[in-house]
């Protein structure tokens, strides 16, 4: 499937998003997808679809794709070329992505937190030599990276978080927990939130790190799911030196960092949720003809996923358009997660019996189904979602937040902090 990088030779990536007369008048999904062919294998259209990470993990075939793209900054089109990208903009990176789709693809769940997240965080808070250091290998797929934020008493209220950094030397020292980190089991870095001042209000008192969880002290145990994978884990920080140029913007700024990285989540997490359209339209051909209520429940499913679709099209726009990006992001996750659920369901009732004799390879609608209900959790919860959209659409009295401007040691999160 992959071939040498020499394809590549002659095409000028940084021409998406220029305006010279020349760039304009070419179609720039034919250019990119020009230049992929040699290197890539065209798609199969009925071939299996990732579902969300369940499965086993492809390491092997996702980093020879990652490698074989990292040349011409296909996979990162946006990032400076320095670091791994084009340089391109949002135009430039569309007309990448829609390339790339044509085209085969391993399942990528791997390395998504570290290209979708944690490498444009990077990008806003991370210093000129962490960049250098951290972008392309994220880029090129030879360091994955996971999210250590989430805690056993710090979920939906994360700037709780009770891990400790404490500075030592040239370095700082960290010692806590962390749980359902997605990929800590292969992942060379951790982006990490740990509290160094807990006589300051929770979300001032924290500070960010890339940790390398080589690191000595770090214990990482996988939890094993209900579809039977073990996709996320718990990690323990058992006083880990880290150095102070692991650490990523100033102390105090943590809660920044996080806000950034999770506002990048939830635009990955936004917008039909890995659900396609062509597997929607392959469920219609599996409901016999003269099951009425069936077909009814799937063009009303249908009809949702246009909806959302569309809606998520208006979001692009209005954010090409120069806008921050609203509640709507709240909305979207919401929907999609509604719809995912219905589907899988619908799915399940048409396959009967036969769904029960699931093997974990081949069903992707199976798989939806036993993932779905994480869809609620994870990127904050449904409640939480519900809880942004009455605050900044409804205009409905915020939740009372006594703890919010004391000390973190004096409320009843450093209580229960171990
Ligand atoms: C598949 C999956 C992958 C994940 N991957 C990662 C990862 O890689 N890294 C990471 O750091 N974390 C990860 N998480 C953790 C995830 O971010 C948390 O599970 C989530 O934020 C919820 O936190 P919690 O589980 O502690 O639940 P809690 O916050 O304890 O919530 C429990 C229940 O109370 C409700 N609730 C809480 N607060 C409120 C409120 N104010 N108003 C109304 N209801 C409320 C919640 O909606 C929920 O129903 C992952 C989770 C899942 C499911």
């Amino acid at each position: 499937m992959l071939q040498g990088r020499h394809a590549l030779a002659g095409w000028v990536p940084a021409r998406f998003g220029q305006v010279d007369g020349e760039a304009r008048t070419e179609d720039p999904v034919k250019k990119a997808a020009a230049a992929l062919e040699g290197l890539l294998s065209e798609r199969d259209p009925d071939a299996p679809v990732a579902v969300l990470g369940a499965g086993i993990d492809d390491l092997t075939a996702g980093r020879k794709y990652l490698a074989t793209l990292a040349p011409g900054g296909f996979m990162v089109p946006t990032w400076p070329s320095e670091y791994g990208g084009m340089g391109v903009d949002k135009d430039g990176a569309q007309a990448v992505k829609a390339a790339l789709s044509r085209f085969e693809a391993p399942d990528l769940y791997p390395w998504m937190v570290g290209i979708d997240l944690v490498g444009p965080t990077i990008l806003v808070h991370g210093s000129d030599e962490q960049k250098l250091r951290w972008l392309a290998a994220i880029a090129n797929g030879t360091e994955i990276w996971c999210q250590l934020f989430s805690e056993p008493n710090a979920g939906s209220d994360l700037a709780g978080l009770s891990a400790r950094a404490r500075r030592d030397g040239e370095g700082w020292r960290v010692t806590g927990s962390k749980v359902w980190t997605s990929r800590a089991h292969y992942s060379k870095w951790g982006l990490l939130l740990a509290r160094y001042d807990s006589s300051l209000p929770k979300h001032r008192g924290i500070v960010a790190f890339g940790l390398d969880l080589t690191a000595p002290g770090v214990t990482v145990k996988p939890l094993v799911q209900m579809n039977k994978d073990a996709h996320f884990n718990e990690v323990f920080l058992d006083d880990v030196w880290i150095a102070d140029s692991d650490r990523i913007d100033e102390p105090g700024q943590g809660w920044a960092v996080a806000l950034t990285c999770l506002s990048f989540e939830r635009g990955s997490l936004g917008g039909g949720l890995g659900v396609r359209r062509d597997q929607v339209l392959r469920l219609a051909s599996m409901i016999p003809a003269d099951d009425a209520v069936r077909r009814d429940a799937w063009v009303r499913d249908m009809a949702k996923f246009e909806t959302i679709r569309m809606t998520d099209e208006r979001t692009k726009a209005s954010a090409k358009a120069g806008k921050a990006p609203g509640p709507e992001g709240s909305g979207s996750k919401l929907r999609g997660t509604a719809l995912i659920k219905s589907l899988a369901d619908l799915a399940m009732q048409v396959e009967g019996p036969a769904a029960a004799a699931y093997s974990g390879e081949t069903d992707d609608w199976v798989k939806m189904f036993l993932v779905s209900p994480s869809l609620s959790i994870r990127g904050g919860t449904d409640e939480i979602q519900r809880n942004i959209l009455a605050e900044r659409v409804l205009g409905l009295p915020p939740e009372p937040r006594v703890d919010k401007l004391k000390a973190f040691s004096e409320t009843p999160g450093a209580a229960t902090a171990g």
